[in-house]
């Protein structure tokens, strides 16, 4: 089991435990197993389909990222992310990412052009001065045109980061798309989002939670989401409803008109080589 380690904060480092079933990780640290895992290449990243909710069309993948540690199994990002922040291994992680994630993508568009990869930014890589610098090297050495690629980040991101509007700019510059994940989930402030150049809003999936069901709540949730999607639609955002898991969800979503849905319904995350088998035809994978 994936789950079965906790990191604590100990002498001023974290270490790492085995829970139940594991040695205990002992002497390494967490953050010296992270900067390991960096070098051993044990990240991976899986993807989960996107799809253009009236069409029923794979518009893209979400890259996501999974720690497959040789001993705890596959680890998810929740778990090691927050280090990875702290302690800046993020960057190089997510440099890292950046770039897997373009050359899959670079892969895929061979038999199916319109695709794109959506990556997830951390806080601490959008406040890099040289975020640009990165996204550009990942596009020039995987080959991917630069509307193929897809960034998210978090309404907490752009309010915490004093240049977040120059630095949205200057990726929107470079030519790609950015997102904003788990709306919903923080300030949820629409008249406020107005003044960043974001392309489109992702619903976070504690709103599609409530959809569908027999509960008398679920036509509070329904008319809420609808609203969400109007307003979104009056800022000329696009919108992703994220955790559509029923198929009740996806019909009532589709009706109030999102442009994509994402969720277990319509395709885990998966490795690379699996998610290839939805393409028009299957291509070797680069991972
Ligand atoms: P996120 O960006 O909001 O990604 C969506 C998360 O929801 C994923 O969890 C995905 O597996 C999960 N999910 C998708 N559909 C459903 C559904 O229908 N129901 C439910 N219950 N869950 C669903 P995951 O892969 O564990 O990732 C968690 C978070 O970790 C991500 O949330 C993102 O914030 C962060 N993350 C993942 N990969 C990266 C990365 O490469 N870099 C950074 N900075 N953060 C990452
Ligand atoms: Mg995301
Ligand atoms: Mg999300
Ligand atoms: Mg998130």
């Amino acid at each position: 089991d994936t789950a079965m380690y906790q990191a604590k904060r100990r002498g001023g480092g974290y270490a790492v435990y085995a829970v139940e079933g594991h040695e205990p990780l002992a002497a390494m640290t967490m953050e010296s197993a992270l900067h390991r895992a960096l070098e051993r290449r044990e990240f991976v990243l899986h993807y989960q389909p996107q799809w253009h909710a009236q069409s029923g069309q794979l518009t893209g993948f979400e890259a996501l990222l999974r720690w497959q540690h040789p001993e705890l199994g596959l680890v998810p990002p929740d778990r090691f992310i927050p280090l990875a922040e702290v302690t800046g291994l993020i960057v190089p992680i997510g440099a890292w990412v950046l770039q897997q994630a373009c050359v899959q993508a670079a892969h895929w568009i061979t038999v199916a052009p319109a695709l794109r990869v959506a990556v997830n930014l951390s806080a601490r890589q959008f406040q890099q001065p040289d975020l640009i610098g990165t996204v550009t090297w990942a596009l020039e050495t995987s080959g991917l045109a630069p509307h193929h690629l897809e960034l998210e980040l978090t309404e907490s991101m752009l309010m915490q980061v004093v240049e977040a509007q120059d630095t949205l700019k200057r990726l929107k510059a470079l030519g790609v798309r950015v997102v904003l994940d788990d709306f919903g989930s923080g300030y949820s402030n629409l008249a406020y989002l107005k003044q960043y150049p974001i392309d489109s809003l992702k619903i976070d999936r504690s709103f599609t939670a409530g959809l569908g069901g027999v509960q008398a709540s679920t036509q509070q949730a329904e008319a809420l989401i609808q609203a969400i999607i109007q307003l979104t639609h009056a800022l000329n955002l696009e919108v992703t409803v994220e955790g559509v898991e029923t198929p009740e969800q996806l019909e009532i979503v589709r009706r109030h008109g999102c442009e994509y849905v994402q969720g277990y319904f319509t395709g885990r995350p998966q490795p690379a080589a699996q998610v290839a088998k939805l393409l028009p035809s299957v291509l070797p994978s680069s991972s």
